[in-house]
C-alpha cells in the first residue's frame, strides 16, 4: 500500500500511476485539485488497480495526522509513502519576503518532515507484515537543488538541502528497525511547478545543462521510486538517487573546464 503526497499533478501523479501499475493500493494526496485528484483514481482503478483520494495540507499537523488515519482505515496498513509535495515561490534573495521564505520552508521541508514522522511511526506499530523485506519504505522527493545552489530561488534550495539532512538522518535512526528511508533527486523534469523553464527558448538553454539531451518526463522519475520502493533496492538505505539526465556532472566542465 502506497501513499503519495501532492499526486494530483506532475511527479506525483506519474508516481502514484506507476506504483498503481506495480501492484500497489495507492492513496493519491491533494491539497486543492479534488477533480485531478479523482482522475488520478480513476486512471489507476481504469489499470486494474485501487485507490483513494485523500485531501490534505501537507504542512498542516491535523491534515497529515488525518491522512495516515484515513488511509490505514481504507487499506488497513500503510508500507510506502511518497513524500512529494513540493513549491517555488522565487524572488531574488534581497526580496524575498519573509512569507515567501516560509511558505516554501514550511511546504517542502516542515511537510516532508510531518509526512515522514506519521509514516515512522506507522512503520513502527505495525511491526513486519509479510509484504516486503523491509518493514516499510520512506521516499523523500528532493531535487537537484540540494545540491546545485539556485539564485533567485534561495528558499526552495535551502528547502532540499534540509531534506537531504533529514532524509539522511532518518535513515540512520530508523535503519536498525528495517525502515529504508531514501531520496530521489530530480533534474528538470516537465510539469506544472516549472513550466516557464522548459519551453520554448528557456528549454533550449536548459538543454545545455543536461548532458543526456533532453528534458525528463514525470515518469523518468516514477520508475526510479518504483525500484527504490521494491525488494530490488532492498540495500538502499540513505541514498539519494539523482534521476537527472546526467545534470548534476557539471556539463560546463564538458569542454576542459
Ligand atoms: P507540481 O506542481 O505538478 O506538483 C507539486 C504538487 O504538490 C502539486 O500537486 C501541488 O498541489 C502539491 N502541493 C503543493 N503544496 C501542497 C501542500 N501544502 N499540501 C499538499 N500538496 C501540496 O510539480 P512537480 O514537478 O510534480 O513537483 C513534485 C515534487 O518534485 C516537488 O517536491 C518538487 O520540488 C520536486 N522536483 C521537481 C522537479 C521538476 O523539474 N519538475 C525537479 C526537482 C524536484
Amino acid at each position: 500500500m502506497a501513499l503519495v503526497t501532492g499526486a494530483s499533478s506532475g511527479i506525483g501523479r506519474a508516481t502514484a500511476q506507476a506504483m498503481g501499475a506495480a501492484g500497489a493500493k495507492v492513496a493519491v494526496n491533494y491539497r486543492s485539485q479534488e477533480d485531478e485528484a479523482k482522475n488520478v483514481v480513476a486512471a489507476i482503478e481504469k489499470a486494474g488497480g485501487e485507490a483513494i483520494a485523500i485531501g490534505a495540507d501537507v504542512s498542516d499537523e491535523a491534515d497529515v495526522e488525518a491522512m495516515f488515519k484515513a488511509t490505514a482505515k481504507r487499506f488497513g496498513a500503510v508500507d510506502v509513502v511518497v513524500a512529494n509535495a513540493g513549491m517555488q515561490k522565487d524572488a531574488a534573495s534581497a526580496e524575498m519576503s519573509l512569507d515567501d521564505w516560509r511558505k516554501v520552508i514550511d511546504v517542502n521541508l516542515t511537510g516532508q518532515f510531518l509526512c515522514a514522522r506519521a509514516a515512522l511511526r506507522r512503520f513502527r506499530a505495525q511491526g513486519d507484515r509479510g509484504v516486503s523485506k523491509a518493514r516499510g519504505k520512506l521516499i523523500c522527493m528532493s531535487s537537484v537543488h540540494d545540491l546545485i545552489p539556485w539564485a533567485g530561488h534561495v528558499n526552495y534550495a535551502a528547502s532540499k538541502g534540509g531534506i537531504s539532512m533529514m532524509m539522511k538522518t532518518l535513515a540512520q535512526e530508523f535503519a536498525q528497525e528495517r525502515v529504508r528511508v531514501n531520496a530521489i533527486s530530480p533534474g528538470a523534469i516537465r510539469t506544472a511547478i516549472n513550466e516557464e523553464e522548459t519551453e520554448g527558448e528557456a528549454g533550449k538553454e536548459l538543454l545545455k545543462l543536461i548532458p543526456y539531451g533532453r528534458i525528463g518526463a514525470a515518469e523518468d522519475v516514477a520508475n526510479a521510486a518504483v525500484w527504490l520502493a521494491s525488494d530490488l533496492a532492498d540495500y538502499m538505505v540513505g541514498a539519494t538517487l539523482y534521476v537527472d539526465g546526467g545534470m548534476t556532472l557539471y556539463p560546463e566542465f564538458r569542454g576542459n573546464g
